[in-house]
């Protein structure tokens, strides 16, 4: 039996999806790139955003178009848990449906669809495990938390192992989010926090390094809320501090994602500065950097706590790389607010900014407020954002320049216009899949998930160029210069 599984959306989703591929492979599923190959066919969506659950929509409609009559279609994820009745009525070859946290449930959908195939098309639907998932009349925020039930919490405990990829594994601390963001619905199907215990979570970080991880990315909603749910709020230090002892020397990186300003305590700057094997690296997600907008996004507003922040992470980690994301054209956003968050970046000098235009997402308090911005004065102050960060970006890379850097190897590639070999890598500055990489050209034959030391000689506003240190690295020369700015 085979299957063929496409993840969209972010990290966390990268995580449940290790875990449906565990569960398929222990029941002897083998994996598949070719759609007409699979038995099973499993979309893991996400629904975060109107974009977001347009394409997953897109993507299951274009399987279901294809789709063969032995073929099982099954749509999982925040989108089935957010929107379930939407998928079933646009995507009528679905099979099954799995709500967030019910994804380790498959094999017993896929036995259930097995065994339902002469039942009416609904009557299929209800045996998926979610009467009220299935059942099309949902979803509000206060069905959610009984909806999940208590299978999430075998889930909490005991998470298949997922595979190492490249050397580098997420690794999830907490689901759900007790953060009032009036933008987000991922509280809305997620439910409130909740934290997985810290044994199951040290346990599953030992397996990862044992089965191949160099780099571990802590993931969640919100990573600094760790434990407040089982009564021990900042309990992120200690997690922390554990996985770093409990762990052997194979690990290399511990990365933090999704901190939340104002759970950035003075003990995990500390924990942080004190580990070598956590890397000074912070993504902390701001949305904006007007107290006026922040405001309105409920949002934390006092800017100064964020200023303060910033400077405890700089001192005690100078070489720290800082990341952060902004949502630009918020309803009511003036132009004096849009020039807040400009000096906001200027004066912060983040390393790396990712940005958003909003959308309103139905049901949050967002979508109600009046004055939205125009499309075209959204597309444009985001331009004009990405536009005031890229020479601080460009600035901060040719900082790197003449360091010696420690990169794990993610794959090859060629140098464009030439057949001359490009090793593609990421130091502790670059998060996998959202950050820039370091590639040194002229070097193959280093397999993915190696660690090697570069000297960086050239910077580009998202990457760096370094030549590695270790010369039997080295199997051709580069002919063709990489163009620098
Ligand atoms: S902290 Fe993040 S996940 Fe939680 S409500 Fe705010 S935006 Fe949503």
């Amino acid at each position: 039996m085979k299957y063929h599984l496409i993840t969209l959306g972010c990290p966390k989703n990268k995580v449940d999806s290790d875990g449906i591929e565990m569960l398929l492979r222990s029941a002897n599923y083998r994996p598949t790139e070719r759609q007409q190959d699979a038995d099973v066919l499993i979309v893991n969506t996400c629904g975060f955003l109107e974009a977001a659950k347009e394409e997953s929509i897109g993507v299951l409609q274009e399987l279901g178009r294809r789709k063969r009559k032995h073929q099982i279609l099954v749509a999982a994820g925040c989108l089935v848990q957010r929107n379930g009745a939407e998928v079933v009525k646009r995507v009528p070859k679905v099979d099954g449906l799995l709500g967030t946290r019910r994804w380790m449930e498959v094999l017993e959908l896929l036995a259930q669809i097995r065994g339902g195939k002469e039942r009416r098309r609904h009557e299929r639907y209800m045996m998926l495990g979610d009467a009220e998932l299935a059942g099309m009349s949902y979803l509000d925020a206060n069905h959610a938390p009984a909806l999940l039930g208590d299978p999430a919490a075998d889930f909490m405990v005991a998470m298949p192992r997922p595979p190492v990829t490249a050397g580098s594994a997420y690794l999830k601390i907490s689901d759900g989010c007790n953060a009032p963001c009036a933008f987000c619905t991922i509280p809305s199907f997620k439910g409130k926090l909740r934290s997985r215990p810290l044994e199951a979570i040290v346990d599953e970080a030992s397996a990862l390094v044992a089965a191949g991880a160099r780099e571990l990315v802590i993931v969640a909603q919100d990573t600094t809320d760790y434990g407040r749910d089982r009564g021990e709020p900042n309990s992120l230090p200690r997690l922390l501090t554990t996985i770093c002892n409990r762990t052997d020397d194979r690990l290399r990186w511990v990365r933090l994602m999704y901190a939340y300003p104002g759970h950035v305590s003075d003990e995990l700057i500390e924990v942080m500065a004190s580990q070598p094997k956590i890397v000074p690296y912070l993504d902390m997600p701001l949305q904006h950097g007007d107290p006026r907008t922040l405001r309105r996004m409920r949002r934390p507003s006092r800017l100064e706590m964020v200023y303060d922040h910033i400077e405890k992470l700089r001192a005690a980690m100078p070489e720290i790389a800082l990341r952060t994301t902004f949502i630009v054209g918020y309803p009511g956003e003036t132009e004096e607010e849009f020039q807040g968050l400009l000096d906001f970046v200027r004066a912060i000098e983040f390393d790396k900014v990712g940005a958003f235009t909003f959308s309103p997402e139905p049901g949050t308090p967002s979508a109600e407020l009046p004055d939205p911005v125009d499309d075209e004065v959204k597309q444009e102050r985001y331009a004009r954002l990405m536009e005031t960060q890229q020479p601080i970006s460009l600035r901060k890379n040719q900082a790197q320049v003449g360091r010696m850097l420690e990169v794990l190897v993610e794959g090859e590639g060629k140098i464009e216009g030439s057949n001359d070999p490009l090793l593609l890598a990421r130091s502790y500055r670059d998060a996998p899949e959202i950050d820039g990489l370091v590639l040194v050209p002229g070097v193959r034959g280093v397999a993915s998930g190696e660690m090697i030391e570069v000297n960086i000689n050239g910077a580009m506003e998202y990457d760096l160029v370094g030549e590695p240190l270790i010369a039997e690295v080295f199997s051709s020369k580069r002919s063709t210069p990489i163009a620098l700015s």
